[in-house]
Parts: structure tokens; C-alpha cells; sequence
């Protein structure tokens, strides 16, 4: 299989890991993106995962490693970092963490959310107002960060 000209992976693992190879590809995309409109060189930079986006991060890692070679940022350092998932009740405003808000819930609920984050309201609510207008604030995307470059 090709992605972007570059041989990543062949074998069973490579569907059940698709995801995470798709998503590096869309990161080293986008670092070729930053060098054109800087003219610069990519030196380094942070790409953090969304506690809820189920991607699995050494897969994600290497995955960028193998594609980073191939490109004009193949020098780069970079992390892999989690960024935890907040929740902000519309009513009163409170921020909790992800994990605040499912803590009372029974195993099969947390699972259900585990899968279907977005149903979080239907399950839980506001510690501090019982409000159930809860939005998922961070934690679903990938994003990249402080990039730096040479
Ligand atoms: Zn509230």
C-alpha cells in the first residue's frame, strides 16, 4: 500500500491501524504546508491527541517517524502528547475533566460514552449544577503545536 509515495506498513495490522496512518500522513502534510508559506525548515513540534479520539499513540508515533524520514522536515523532534478531555456546562459554566463527569456512572454506561462521546449529556451531568446541557470542549481532535522553525 502507498500513502503519499512513501511505503508504510503492509500486513493485517496495517487496516486495524489505518487510522492512525491517515492521520499522520494529514501531519506531515500539513508541516510541508507550514515550510512552503515560511520558506523555512520544520525544527520541531508537538502533536497532541485527543484523550477521546481512540487513536493509539506508538502506532501514531511510528507511524510519523516512518513518514518524517521521507520529507523535507525529516530532521524535525517532535512529541506525542494527550491532551485531556474537557467538558463545559452550558448553564452555569463549570469546566470538568472527561473522567469528573463519567466517575459515577456503572461500567456499562462508561463504556457507551467511551465509544459515543457525544452522548455524554444523555448520562451525565453538571457536578455543580445538575444542568445536563454539557458540551465536550477539548480532547476529540489532533492538533499540531508549537512548531519551530529552522
Ligand atoms: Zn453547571
Amino acid at each position: 500500500m502507498l500513502v503519499a509515495g512513501v511505503k508504510v506498513m503492509d500486513g493485517p495490522n496495517m487496516l486495524r491501524h489505518m487510522h492512525e496512518y491517515t492521520i499522520a500522513v494529514g501531519v506531515v502534510d500539513s508541516l510541508k504546508n507550514f515550510s512552503k508559506s515560511s520558506g523555512r525548515r520544520v525544527k520541531s513540534f508537538r502533536v497532541f491527541v485527543g484523550e477521546l479520539s481512540m487513536l493509539n499513540l506508538e502506532v501514531l508515533r511510528g507511524a510519523l517517524e516512518k513518514l518524517i524520514k521521507h520529507s523535507d522536515a525529516a530532521d524535525a523532534v517532535f512529541s506525542v502528547e494527550v491532551e485531556r478531555a474537557r467538558v463545559i456546562c452550558g448553564s452555569c459554566g463549570y469546566v470538568m475533566s472527561f473522567g469528573e463527569v463519567v466517575e459515577d456512572l456503572d461500567d456499562q454506561e462508561k463504556e457507551v460514552i467511551h465509544f459515543l462521546p457525544e452522548l455524554i449529556a444523555s448520562y451525565g451531568a453538571c457536578r455543580i449544577c445538575g444542568s445536563k446541557d454539557l458540551r465536550i470542549e477539548s480532547g476529540r481532535g489532533v492538533s499540531i503545536r508549537d512548531v519551530v522553525y529552522v
